[in-house]
């Protein structure tokens, strides 16, 4: 006999460590922006594994490049050179306008190169250890012990400390504050283009330019994590473009691989340079299997004209978001760029996304009030529409 969903999940509490409270769903397949649980139920999915499935479940495409891959090479080691993590290095580094790109196997990770290469700048600089990050309150950057020590949220943080000192948290969208944070010791401002987990937040224009003109006043890095907003999903390829600003350091991830594990952060010479052979490393981090994916995430969203899509369906979400906001008293406010939005509840969205689940409708929050519409590049209107029909049925 097949093993029904409450078998699973029963099981899965049994072994899987409980870091998460997981909705009751085992899902089984996808196809396009639909995804299909053991059972056979269908749901539209406004999550895309959280930013990550980009192009759609069931990419013909993307699949078939993953299997002749796999036919060929998994896994080398950086000790040798491979070719799809150097044409997917070209990609990224031109997409991103950057130099050097050293691929990683999550968000986290090119987090925690992020915090290296700018402490190294700094140390091959002033000849000095003492190097601080300004990070953002309520900002995001991942569970490692490096990542967690930026991340402005206390209760993910607290019960590890201590965890890598010399980070000093700023506001967010707060030039002053940053500025009056800024000391002889500062090497780098780390902070998200949009923030994503801490409630879809877009950098104003005039802050995030303001910081990357203090920074490079000060040789100061700004290190942009376009992990969530980065690979198309405001309609440029990454959120910076929008501002007319270049980072000296950016981490991607999510997207970037739309499904296999990997991330990447990437600098201009003058800083990449700081790092020398034995600096960094990483087993599997660049192996052909996961820069396949790269290369095929580039090459698709070019062929099927991704960024077009989300300059359409973006501002279609908007107006679509914009209107169930005025239909609706408990929704707050309305924020973010294309294809990453957000409505702001007055309570907990916990029970919406619940009856959302049970009507075949997949949504996430950011923090206990947010509503995070991350949908699947690949979006149509109708499917908006029927989200949207869906989500007020449950308001
Ligand atoms: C998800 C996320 C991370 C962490 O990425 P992982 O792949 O989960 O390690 C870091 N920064 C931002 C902005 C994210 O959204």
């Amino acid at each position: 006999m097949d093993q029904t969903s409450e078998m699973i999940r029963e099981q899965a509490e049994k072994v899987l460590m409980h870091t998460y409270n997981r909705y009751p769903l085992v899902l089984d397949h996808g196809e396009g922006v639909f995804l299909f649980d053991i059972d056979g139920k269908k749901y539209l999915d406004f999550c895309a594994g959280i930013a990550v499935f980009a192009l759609g479940y069931g990419n013909k495409a993307y699949n078939e490049a993953l299997k002749n891959q796999i036919d060929c090479l998994l896994h080398t080691s950086n000790y040798y050179y491979n070719v799809p993590a150097v044409s997917a290095a070209k990609k990224l580094a031109a997409a991103s306008k950057m130099d050097r790109v050293f691929f990683t196997n999550s968000g986290t990770e090119a987090i925690e190169g992020a915090i290296k290469l700018a402490r190294k700048y700094y140390y091959k600089k002033y000849h000095r250890a003492d190097s601080e990050i300004i990070a953002m309150e309520h900002s995001f950057h991942g569970r490692s012990m490096g990542a967690l020590a930026v991340t402005g949220t206390k209760k993910y943080r607290e019960a590890f400390e201590p965890l890598i000192g010399g980070t000093v948290f700023a506001q967010y969208n707060h030039l002053e504050d940053i500025e009056a944070k800024i000391t002889e010791r500062t090497c780098a401002i780390i902070l998200e283009t949009i923030q994503g987990e801490g409630g879809i937040y877009p950098a104003d224009k005039q802050f995030l330019n303001g910081v990357a003109k203090l920074c490079k006043e000060k040789d100061i890095l700004l290190i942009l994590d376009e992990i969530q907003c980065g690979m198309g999903r405001t309609g440029t390829m990454f959120a910076y473009e929008q501002y007319g600003i270049i980072p000296d350091i950016m981490t991607s991830a999510k997207a970037l691989g739309c499904g296999v594990p990997v991330g990447a952060f990437a600098a201009v010479q003058k800083v990449a340079s700081a790092f020398e052979p034995g600096d960094h490393g990483t087993t599997y981090g660049g192996n052909p299997f996961a820069t396949t994916a790269v290369n095929a995430v580039f090459d698709l969203f070019l062929k099927q004209d991704v960024l077009e899509n989300v300059k359409h369906t973006g501002t279609y979400l908007y107006d679509v978001l914009e209107q169930i906001k005025q239909n609706n008293s408990c929704v707050k406010q309305h924020r973010g760029l294309g294809l990453m939005q957000g409505l702001e509840f007055d309570t907990s969205v916990s029970s919406i996304i619940t009856k959302a689940l049970k009507k075949g409708l997949i949504l996430i929050s950011a923090g206990t009030n947010v509503i995070r519409f991350l949908p699947p590049l690949v979006i149509s209107k109708s499917d908006i529409d029927q989200m949207a029909e869906m989500l007020e049925e449950c308001l």
